[in-house]
């Protein structure tokens, strides 16, 4: 895990990572969606590279993963609009905010 994340592995969970443009497919163990992308394979409702160490994969994620920053994203989103998410997304949002606001969002 990044400095940023220090452990946190609340992007790992409960959503779907997709192969972006500039990925290499056959370095990822991935599934097809019905849009036509290929998404990480999960067990569970988590990541498959997730271990209790955090990312088995670390330095050579998907650029989805490399990508994300949850402060941004938080700030990216009005309260209504995330309220929202967190209901939609009981799973996943509230603690993808919840890391944001430890990190100053
Ligand atoms: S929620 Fe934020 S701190 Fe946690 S893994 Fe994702 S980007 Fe890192
Ligand atoms: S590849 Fe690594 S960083 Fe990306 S979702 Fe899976 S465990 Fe998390």
């Amino acid at each position: 895990m990044s400095d940023f994340c220090k452990g946190c592995t609340a992007c790992c969970r409960g959503d779907t990572i997709f192969l972006l443009p500039g990925d290499d497919p056959s370095q990822f163990e991935t599934v097809p969606t019905d849009d036509g992308r290929r998404a990480l394979r999960q067990i569970g409702g988590e990541c498959i590279y997730l271990t209790d160490d955090g990312c088995a994969i670390y330095g050579r994620q998907p650029l989805m993963c490399q990508r994300f920053n949850c402060v941004d994203y938080f700030r990216s989103k009005s309260r209504q609009e995330r309220r929202r998410l967190e209901r939609r997304r009981p799973e996943h949002f509230p603690a993808i905010f919840a890391a944001a606001r430890e990190r100053g969002a």
